[in-house]
């Protein structure tokens, strides 16, 4: 499965005990991250990560051309709620996607425990269902 990992500023330290914790089962996935948030996680775990730019800069929205393909299977996007971001729209965009094609989207850690036990669970199998049909069109 195709996984994105975010974190703003003041939320990245969480997801890089996260990305710790959950090491055994990221490491069976393939990880995509937004420029800080990848060299944070890949430095902590020593995990590969396919870093795009940073979220301002536009990263978000390279995540969100990925989800538009339907190629991206779990979200987790550690946003910052007390801090106004520059960059808004993008993710507002990007929720916005992964409601359109119905992708897992944790935003805070509570949520991305269930989910990435979920996923080690086998309960998202059926995105790999999405990715056979998705091949035949
Ligand atoms: P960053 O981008 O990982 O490059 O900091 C995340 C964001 O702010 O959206």
């Amino acid at each position: 499965m195709k996984i994105a990992l975010i974190a703003h500023d003041r939320k990245k330290e969480e997801i890089v005990q996260l990305a710790m914790a959950y090491a055994a089962i990221l490491s069976q996935h393939t990880l995509f991250a937004t420029g800080t948030t990848g060299l944070r996680i890949m430095e902590a775990t020593g995990l590969p990560v396919t870093r795009v730019l940073s979220g301002p800069m536009g990263g978000d929205q390279q995540i969100g051309a990925m989800i538009a393909r339907n190629e991206m299977d779990l979200i987790i996007f550690l946003r910052d709620p007390l801090t106004a971001q520059p960059h808004e729209p993008d993710i507002t965009a990007l929720l916005r996607l992964c409601d359109v094609h119905k992708i897992p989207f944790a935003t805070n850690l509570a949520t991305a425990e269930i989910l990435l036990k979920a996923l080690q669970g086998g309960e998202l199998d059926w995105r790999d269902v999405v990715h056979k049909e998705n091949e035949q069109k």
